[in-house]
C-alpha cells in the first residue's frame, strides 16, 4: 500500500468498522473491535476502498467498507477491479434462486389448491 492515508485514518476506519457492525460486508465475519492481528474476540478487520485510490476514490467513509482480512486479501489477489462486481452478482444469483423457490412453492400451493377443490366438487356431487 503506497497511497497516503490521512492522518486521522486510524479512527477512520475504526468509524467504518463500528457503522458495519464489526462485520466483514463480503462473508459476514464478526470481527473484534480492534485490528490488532494479535486480536482475540474475532476475525481481523480491514477498511477496503469500494473505489480503489488509483481509480479516484477517496478515504471518505462512505467510500470505505469492512472487510475481513481473508476477503480482502483475496479480493486484491484475484483482480485489481473493485469487488463490488462480484458480490453484486452473487447477490443477485441469490435473488433469482430465492424467486425460483418461491415460484416452485407458489406452484404447489395452487396445485393443492386445484385439488381440494376439485375433491370437494366431487365430494359434493356424489353426496346429493
Ligand atoms: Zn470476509
Amino acid at each position: 500500500m503506497s497511497d497516503r492515508y490521512p492522518s486521522d485514518w486510524d479512527s477512520r476506519r475504526r468509524r467504518v468498522y463500528r457503522r458495519d457492525n464489526y462485520t466483514c460486508s463480503n462473508c459476514g465475519v464478526r470481527g473484534g473491535a480492534y485490528t490488532s492481528s494479535r486480536s482475540s474476540d474475532g476475525a481481523q478487520l480491514h477498511a477496503h476502498h469500494i473505489v480503489p485510490i488509483s481509480k479516484g476514490g477517496t478515504h471518505k467513509t462512505s467510500n470505505l467498507k469492512t472487510l475481513c482480512a481473508s476477503c480482502h486479501n483475496s479480493i486484491h489477489q484475484k483482480s485489481a477491479m473493485a469487488p463490488t462486481h462480484r458480490s453484486q452478482r452473487d447477490a443477485g444469483k441469490a435473488a433469482v434462486n430465492l424467486t425460483t423457490n418461491q415460484k416452485v412453492i407458489g406452484y404447489t400451493l395452487i396445485a393443492l389448491l386445484w385439488l381440494l377443490v376439485v375433491g370437494l366438487n366431487i365430494f359434493a356431487f356424489t353426496g346429493s
